[in-house]
């Protein structure tokens, strides 16, 4: 490493959702912008699925890794812990190898990089002096609600979700009360406080990166820059860089993609619920007979269901659970559809299938991840919201932007029926409706593609970014 190149460390937390975008993010960084790039990852236990997917993504050693050491927090936690308050108790509990960590790098770092979760690391960055970053890896939209929710605590009583309006936001769409998102749906739990403090983090930050773009959200972006309301919050730069997403790589041999090779363009749906989320016992069945009876070509990447919430999985991955048993699926369900689609056992090359041009729509839980990972290659989606701010995502997608269609009631309050799964699956595959859909994905896969490319609104952002971290 020459001593004139710059150094950034970037902090990911536990879940590979939110080690994705972060390894993309330091990534870009490296290879655009020549900046040394070390990622301290926080995870969960030795056997997480993160540990194989960073030994793969990182082959070429652009960047350097270092692992935190597993942590366990089973004694800080009981059975009704929610996902928030556990992510924020393992980064707290990370501090103390994240602070070694930093202070034995021996380049100076330029920058601090924390993702959504590694708000705490604050005080560390500033007894090292060094200037601190977020990266929001998700939309706009749900960065102004988390900045805007210190003063909603104050002005509003009871529970948001007992409002009659929606909840307005200066300068951004109001939110429908049945939208907000879940760590802000109770104040009797931990969560609301956890979220809330975080939401104060976030606004003592020298900047904050947001995996969007200008195109896709400009009122939004525009009233976190400079609607006063918003701005009596925070004052710190938005850099919208994004949209940042894995690259395809197909070196291995992979049984969904040669599948997919021998079918007709756009005629196959693609079903997941990303990494880590499940559906009732109930509900994986409906699912089942819906994707039947539509008669529509499928590959369906599934987990066991869990009757504990819709996010169960996340924390809790287990190497000598392959889900490859599949008992949980109507008995001949299998053997009824062998020429109709392909199950696949809980993780697929996501990027990889929705990249396959015989990938004609998505049945997805609207992770922001995987709503980019849609929309940048053109996929029109069927949004099935689960948790965090899916539904957020969700609305955004089918109302704002038409490029989805999703159940009539939010699958979070009602069983989806298998008629309704197989009527929007004819919907976004066959019909007229479907038509419009695609253009509008289509020209969101262009814009998004404007934003990364050389003097595009994101690759100017990025630059922007780096000249503010060369100079300060
Ligand atoms: N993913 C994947 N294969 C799978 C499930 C998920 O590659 O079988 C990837 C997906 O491409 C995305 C990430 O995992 O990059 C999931 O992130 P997202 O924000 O969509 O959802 P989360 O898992 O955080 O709820």
């Amino acid at each position: 490493m020459d001593s004139t190149q710059l150094h950034v460390a970037i902090v990911s937390s536990p879940g590979i959702g939110h080690l994705i975008p972060v390894l993309v993010l330091g990534n870009r960084l490296a290879t655009h912008h020549n900046i040394k790039i070390t990622i301290l990852t926080i995870t969960t236990n030795s056997s997480s699925p993160e540990i194989e997917f960073l030994k793969k993504f990182n082959e070429k050693k652009t960047i350097q890794i270092i692992p935190v050491p597993s942590i366990d927090i089973s004694h800080l936690i009981d059975s009704n812990t929610k996902l928030f308050t556990q992510l924020r108790i393992l980064v707290r509990e990370a501090l103390p190898e994240i602070r070694s960590g930093i202070a034995s790098m021996n380049h100076r770092l330029v920058a601090l990089i924390v993702d959504i979760f590694g708000t705490q690391i604050l005080p560390i960055a500033e007894e090292f002096n060094i200037p601190k970053y977020v990266f929001h890896p998700t939309n706009a939209w749900s960065l102004a609600l988390f900045m805007y929710q210190q003063v909603l605590d104050q002005e509003i009583e009871g529970e948001y979700v007992d409002l009659k309006q929606p909840l307005e936001i200066p300068g951004c769409k109001a939110l429908r009360p049945d939208d907000v998102m879940d760590s802000m749906m109770d104040r009797s739990d931990q969560q609301y406080h956890e979220y809330l403090k975080l939401a104060l983090e976030y606004t003592c930050f020298d900047g904050i990166l947001t995996n969007t773009w200008e195109e896709l959200e400009e009122e939004t972006i525009k009233a976190l820059r400079s609607n006063e309301k918003l701005r009596s919050v925070s004052r710190c730069p938005i850099y919208p860089i994004g949209p940042l997403r894995r690259t395809v790589d197909i070196t291995e041999h992979d049984e969904v993609i040669h599948w997919l090779d021998k079918q007709n363009q756009k005629s196959i749906l693609y079903v997941s619920f990303g990494s880590g989320g499940t559906l009732s016992s109930e509900q994986i069945i409906e699912l089942a007979w819906g994707l039947e009876l539509s008669q529509h070509k499928f590959v369906w990447v599934v987990r066991p269901p869990s009757d504990n919430g819709t996010d169960s999985a996340y924390l809790n991955s287990n190497e000598n659970d392959t889900g490859g048993s599949l008992e949980y699926l109507p008995k001949v369900f299998l053997t009824r559809t062998k020429d109709m689609g392909l199950v696949v056992p809980m993780w697929a090359q996501q990027v990889e299938i929705l990249s396959h041009l015989s990938v004609g729509g998505f049945i997805s839980h609207c992770g922001w991840n995987s709503t980019i990972e849609s929309l940048t290659s053109g996929v029109p989606m069927i949004a099935w919201p689960l948790h965090a701010e899916q539904k957020m995502n969700s609305t955004m997608l089918t109302e704002e932007l038409g490029v989805a269609i999703r159940p009539m009631i939010l699958p979070t309050k009602k069983l989806v029926k298998r008629e309704e799964i197989q009527e929007m699956v004819r919907i976004l595959m066959h019909t007229k409706e479907e038509k419009s859909i695609r253009e509008n994905v289509k020209k969101l896969k262009l814009s998004a593609e404007n934003a990364l490319s050389e003097g595009g609104s994101s690759y100017n952002t990025m630059c922007e970014f780096v000249k503010n971290i060369r100079t300060s």
